[in-house]
């Protein structure tokens, strides 16, 4: 095949039958807020898949069990899902933090993943929830995989995002640091999901973006607030564990000093709106002197 085709089609058993009868390369496109900036990701030739009108791809189930959103979900139907807000606010908010009004009303979670930016908002809290993906491969067959074990190289279409129950914990949160809140890219994000009760935390599990090629989890950020007291003593133990982290991430890096300073503040602000309080309260201040 010469060139570039696009096709478009309008349901899954369609979508399976091209994979079957495809054999040069095979891309997809959804949202495009990514692939069509400059026409710098456009493939040169072989299939182009537009995932936008599949039937069914772009839904959210929430109800019972595990939530299941498809690979073509935009990011403004995220942010607004109020099922999906009740138990996974960190997703939420880290939507309606992606971009600006119009980039959201295009931008697909699929997107998002598959692009593999550092600094891509809504993956942070896809790993801190452990999420697993529901992918299709060349040969048509589904399959799942864990979102730390996807890369884009492999070429899969990511189907659906699947948070299973065992994998959510009651309070989360998610905040990021940008130049400009609307238009640009995080120069550093955190996602926070805990369990946390009677003024003290259970489970706690931390991923944060821009601090390497893909976001990561923060195991000693994790360790200095799970099963700890809430006190201004287990805070700053917290926000050294987030500066270690980010010498071990970025060492000698242009922007370790300034990631290492930022990540304190936007550490209390992630326990704060995780909690339900506010980062002005004299608990968080003693913390961050
Ligand atoms: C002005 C602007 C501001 C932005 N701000 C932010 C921001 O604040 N935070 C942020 O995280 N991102 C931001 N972005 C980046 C972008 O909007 C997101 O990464 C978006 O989620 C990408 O989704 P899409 O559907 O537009 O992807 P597309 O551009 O359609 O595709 C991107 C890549 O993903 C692949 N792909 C798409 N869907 C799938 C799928 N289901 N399975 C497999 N591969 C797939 C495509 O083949 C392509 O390689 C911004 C972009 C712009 C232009």
């Amino acid at each position: 095949m010469d060139g570039l085709s696009v096709t478009a089609p309008a349901h899954m058993a369609e979508l399976r039958a091209l994979f079957a009868a495809t054999e040069g390369p095979m891309n997809f496109i959804a949202g495009g807020t990514d692939m069509l900036i400059a026409g710098r990701l456009l493939p040169a030739g072989g299939l182009l898949i537009d995932l936008s009108r599949i039937a069914g791809m772009a839904s959210i189930s929430t109800d019972g069990g595990d939530i299941r959103i498809g690979g073509a979900t935009t990011v403004a139907s995220i942010a607004a899902d109020r099922g999906l807000a009740a138990r996974l606010h960190a997703l939420a908010e880290a939507a309606a933090q992606c971009g600006c009004v119009q980039v959201r009303n295009r931008a697909t979670i699929g997107g998002n993943i598959a692009n593999a930016a550092p600094a891509a908002d809504l993956v942070p809290v896809l790993v801190a929830a452990e999420a697993r993906l529901e992918c299709i491969g060349r040969d048509g067959a589904s399959f799942e995989l864990a979102i730390c074990d996807y890369t884009p190289d492999h070429g899969y279409l990511i189907a659906q995002v699947i948070l299973s129950t065992n994998g959510l914990l009651p309070n989360s949160a998610f905040v990021k640091l940008g130049p400009r809140q609307d238009l640009s890219i995080s120069r550093l994000n955190i996602a926070l999901l805990a369990e946390f009760r009677d003024g003290h935390f259970g489970a706690v599990r931390i991923a944060a973006g821009a601090l390497g090629p893909h976001p990561l989890r923060l195991p000693l950020a994790e360790v200095a607030l799970a099963g700890k007291d809430l006190c201004s003593a287990t805070l700053r133990d917290f926000l050294s564990a987030l500066t270690a982290e980010v010498d071990a991430a970025i060492p000698g890096r242009s922007s370790q000093a300034y990631k290492r300073r930022a990540i304190t503040g936007l550490g209390l602000d992630l326990v704060a709106q995780a909690l339900g309080r506010s980062p002005r309260e004299r608990l968080f201040e003693d913390a961050a002197r």
